[in-house]
């Protein structure tokens, strides 16, 4: 049973309350046993902490609403429920005399323009009396209860440039979610706050209202997958890690062969093998859906998932007229909330490769991935752990998870857009009827991998070989 309970731990007439979130679901700090059921219990140094700050928010009533529906939404996505018990929640209520705005006379003074949380300068990590104040301020707040958990990465972990930030000295296993009041929008970020001038501590904070979303970039690292700027190729990054690890494993595909996307076991050929006969919608979970971030070279596994959404995204085609152009159809009404466009993310569920990586991120945290001969090497150990995970985790993951059922329900949605109409509006046509997704040039199956020839025999004639190898 999911505990939504939100507890006040402090009088409510104070300007400074400190709340429990769900406490029974992580009294005892615990992860379910994948294989085998049950559940291990964790270490305290093994939770991981989660706290909700608001700033702009005057009275605590409207800030208590906010924490009723962020723990409801969580648990909404399957794989936090399925985890709770490693999330410790705690929120703290702290009185802004004003709303967050450009003037940054709120408690925080997080910067809010017209577009939504500032982004550019980069104030939160400034040397000025503002961002000496936010980070002093945000400091604080931790402490105000005393047990966080605050173990860091190791400096020398290395900087893999496909997840959302660098692990370098981040805290581990504690992120911060601000939300954010102001009078205009609240479009969110997720930035590594930095501490401190003489060693390397970062803190993941999630800032803005929508912020499940975010909660993906700061928690799991995890990218996003729609296309912010058409026509923008892909800068410094063309690659995937040469050697998968759990801390450099990615959400996006740089590369397309076979062999080399980080999904191919979810995908049509996968584990979960499928295929379409005669005039059936084709399968197309799991195949290389166009962009993340930019446009060409780069993709995901899924077209819909919470790291998603729109901003200059593709509903259907590149060419041509994309239903994106143009004014949304009515019937979108429901998943445009506060101003956000949550068409993508609605209802709000990770795409399955998302879904794997926020299990192994949580076990990788919270300790059950080690063993008693673990390399004292982060970068060693994290894909010894990694190919573990491939060979013995992965199916364990899968039967509990019912990923199969999952993948199948996915199918499902996208093949049948009207009966989510809600949620898939954005392939509505004038005349009622839905595209069709599975005839969308979005996405496109995996490249053959290149046949290895051996070195003394290279091809002569200069072109590549291919196989089909599944
Ligand atoms: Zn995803």
């Amino acid at each position: 049973m999911v505990d939504l309970t939100v507890t006040a731990l402090d009088p409510p007439s104070g300007n400074r309350i400190r709340y429990e979130l769900g406490s029974g679901n992580w009294a005892s700090g615990w992860v379910p046993r994948l294989a085998g059921g049950g559940e291990l219990l964790l270490a305290e140094r093994d939770r991981i902490d989660v706290l909700l700050l608001g700033d702009g928010f005057k009275s605590e009533s409207d800030f208590r609403q906010k924490l009723d529906q962020w723990i409801e939404a969580f648990f909404e996505v399957e794989v936090y429920q399925q985890l709770r018990g490693a999330f410790r929640i705690r929120a703290l209520y702290t009185q802004s005399v004003q709303p967050a705005t450009k003037d940054r006379g709120s408690y925080y003074g997080v910067a809010m323009g017209a577009d939504g949380v500032v982004r550019d300068p980069k104030w939160w990590n400034l040397a000025d009396d503002l961002g000496i104040a936010f980070r002093r301020r945000l400091w604080d707040s931790i402490n105000a209860f005393g047990d966080m958990n605050l173990r860091q990465y190791p400096d020398d972990v290395e900087d893999s440039k496909v997840i959302h930030n660098p692990l370098s000295g981040l805290y581990s296993h504690l992120v911060v979610m601000m939300l954010v009041k102001t009078p205009g929008s609240s479009t969110g970020m997720t930035r590594r706050v930095e501490f401190g001038p003489n060693e390397a501590r970062g803190l993941n904070v999630g800032f803005g209202e929508n912020s499940l979303h975010e909660f993906g970039h700061a928690f799991a690292y995890l990218e996003d997958e729609y296309i912010q700027e058409r026509g923008v190729p892909p800068e410094g990054r063309d690659a995937n890690p040469a050697i998968p690890s759990v801390y450099n494993i990615s959400n996006l595909s740089f590369e397309k062969h076979v062999d080399r996307v980080p999904w191919l076991h979810v995908s049509p050929w996968g584990l979960t093998h499928r295929q379409a006969a005669g005039n059936e919608p084709s399968p197309i979970v799991g195949w290389l859906w166009r962009g993340g971030e930019q446009e060409f070279g780069v993709w995901h596994s899924e077209y819909q998932c919470l790291m998603n959404g729109k901003h200059q995204n593709y509903a259907y085609t590149p060419n041509g007229d994309d239903p994106t152009f143009g004014e949304p159809p009515s019937d979108c009404d429901r998943v445009f909330v506060g101003g956000a466009d949550l068409r993508w993310r609605h209802p709000p569920t990770y795409c399955l490769w998302c879904q794997e990586i926020v299990v192994i991120r949580t076990l990788e945290k919270t300790g059950v991935l080690a063993t008693p001969h673990d390399d004292p090497s982060i970068d060693v150990r994290g894909r010894d752990w990694y190919r573990t995970w491939v060979a013995e985790g992965r199916g364990n993951y899968w039967e509990f998870f019912d990923v199969a059922a999952r993948i199948g329900q996915h199918e499902v949605w996208y093949a049948n857009p009207s009966v989510r109409a809600d949620d898939m509006c954005q392939l509505k046509q004038l005349d009622g009827t839905y595209l069709r997704l599975d005839t969308s040039p979005l996405y496109q199956v995996f490249d053959a991998a290149p046949v290895v020839t051996a070195a003394s025999e290279p091809p002569d004639d200069g072109e590549e070989l291919l196989v089909v190898t599944a």
